[in-house]
């Protein structure tokens, strides 16, 4: 036996990229290079920038989308819940293991032993014992007793504090609303841009969406809503976080600090096979290829994680740092596809079907999930050349999608936001056309695929259409046919 290092390449990457956009990538040249090196969704991130910088952003987004002929997604990621520290008198102080330090949530300037923050609730939510984690966890405080607004605390682990580090408070019931006043200001703001997607900061369960909902409702978007799980509640109320959300992102930055880091990689693959066993999109997200922000190559422990997040059927991988401040964003983008097409083509060298499909429980499964599992199993057993989804929602995409056909899926719309949120999705190619009819369904198809170079005349692919919300009018079908 020997080992296979050469195979040969999927025309069509699987997996999609996401690229935050920051200082490094906010220039119209940069953007247009991450997208033909392949990113298929653009993040702004609400942390950071201003309202104008981000609808200046978005407006060069759309425009070089346009140009490029690409249904770029766009999501705004919105702050959530995310606690931070004040502002301290010389800029930084300085925490000695063993010392006593005060948390206050007085409105003050930080200075040696007494650390500022704009939590007013934090006095209240922590109790003698409870652990406060500092700046993605480098500084460790323990809580000996609460008095008022000041928390007292014993350093555990010190180092140098900033201004404005996050703080975490694992396993700690905060009682922040979901939604802050900020997120709402920002919610309101992106979607008169006119994002594909929002994605909410530190879920804890699936009423945290309520809100967010009827928003995005009532200003009439479609947008749909991304719920980051970065907290140990919300792997609790994964299930029910996935019923609400239309995807979900591993938030492994924020996960990291509130779990042990070593628990991070077994929720990850337990996430990504239950939002596939649901039909949500599921993002693996943070420090991705981190050493990339300086270098232009990653470590090999980077690209291993790559790999592993898209052979563990992930739909998509998010690039932070790496594109928004990093010295190489179009590298990290070219190295993440690169890293992609390899791990999928050699899953698919393998044909290891059990494991890229056939993943959703066993037993009477929902009408759709029965006809896209179906139309998976025969892409498989006929080498079908190619899917082709009729979808008005992306709802019947985003099934075929989870079921991971081996043939690549066209997902075609005539709707131009449901081609761009189906640019999140697994396998699936994007296309918009003028009118989805029934009447021309199967000459839609052919077209389509020869356009996208598909399969040539005498090859067969699949036609997949009629999936509705109704169950009156859900009547999903498979076609088989020859271009
Ligand atoms: C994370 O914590 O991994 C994450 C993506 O959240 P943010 O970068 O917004 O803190």
């Amino acid at each position: 036996m020997t080992v296979i290092t050469d195979v040969q390449l999927l025309k069509y990457r699987r997996t999609k990229i996401i690229a935050t956009l920051g200082p490094a990538s906010s220039e119209p040249d940069v953007i247009r290079k991450l997208i033909e090196a392949g990113a298929n969704v653009i993040r702004l991130n609400m942390s950071h920038g201003d309202h104008d910088g981000h609808a200046r952003i978005h407006e060069r987004v759309r425009a070089i989308a346009a140009e490029l002929k690409q249904p770029i997604a766009v999501f705004a990621d919105l702050c959530g819940p995310k606690i931070r520290t004040g502002k301290f008198r010389d800029g930084q102080i300085t925490l000695t293991a063993g010392e006593t330090v005060t948390v206050t949530t007085r409105d003050v300037l930080g200075e040696a032993g007494l650390i500022p923050s704009q939590y007013e609730a934090l006095a209240r939510d922590v109790k003698p014992g409870d652990r406060i984690l500092i700046n993605d966890g480098a500084l460790e405080l323990q809580v000996e007793r609460v008095e008022g607004t000041e928390v007292r605390c014993k350093v555990i682990h010190g180092g140098i504090l900033k201004n404005h580090k996050g703080i975490n408070l694992p396993h700690v019931q905060v009682s922040a609303p979901s939604l802050t006043d900020k997120d709402r200001l920002d919610a309101e703001f992106a979607l008169k841009l006119g994002v594909d997607y929002l994605a909410l900061s530190f879920v804890r369960r699936a009423s945290d969406l309520k809100e967010l909902r009827a928003l995005i409702k009532s200003r009439k978007s479609h947008a749909g809503i991304i719920a980051k799980i970065e907290k140990p509640e919300a792997l609790d109320n994964a299930s029910a976080i996935l019923e609400a959300a239309d995807a979900i992102m591993v938030a492994r930055g924020d996960l990291g600090v509130e779990l042990n880091a070593e628990q991070v990689p077994t929720a990850q693959n337990q996430l990504i096979n239950m939002a596939r066993s649901k039909n949500k999109p599921v993002i693996v997200a943070t420090q991705m290829l981190e050493s990339m922000i300086e270098n232009v190559r990653p470590t090999r422990a980077e690209v291993t994680d790559v790999s592993h997040a898209v052979s563990a059927g992930a739909d998509a991988v998010m690039l932070s740092a790496e594109t928004a401040a990093g010295k190489h964003p179009v590298a990290a983008v070219e190295m993440m596809a690169r890293i992609a097409k390899q791990a999928e083509a050699f899953q698919f060298w393998q044909r290891k079907r059990t494991k890229i499909s056939a993943i959703k429980q066993k037993g009477p499964i929902p009408f759709g999930d029965a006809v896209a599992d179906a139309a998976a199993r025969l892409s498989y057993d006929l080498d079908a050349r190619a899917v082709v989804v009729l979808t008005n929602s992306g709802m019947s995409a985003v099934t075929v999608s989870a079921s991971r056909p081996w043939a690549p899926i066209a997902g075609v719309s005539a709707n131009p936001a449901t081609c761009r949120r189906m640019n999140l999705m697994w396998g699936i190619i994007p296309v918009l056309i003028p009118e989805v009819s029934e009447a021309n369904a199967i000459q839609t198809g052919r077209r389509v695929v020869r356009e996208l170079g598909l399969a040539k005349a005498g090859e067969y692919i699949l036609l997949i259409r009629g999936f509705h919300g109704d169950p009156q009018l859900n009547t999903p079908s498979i076609t088989l046919l020859a271009v």
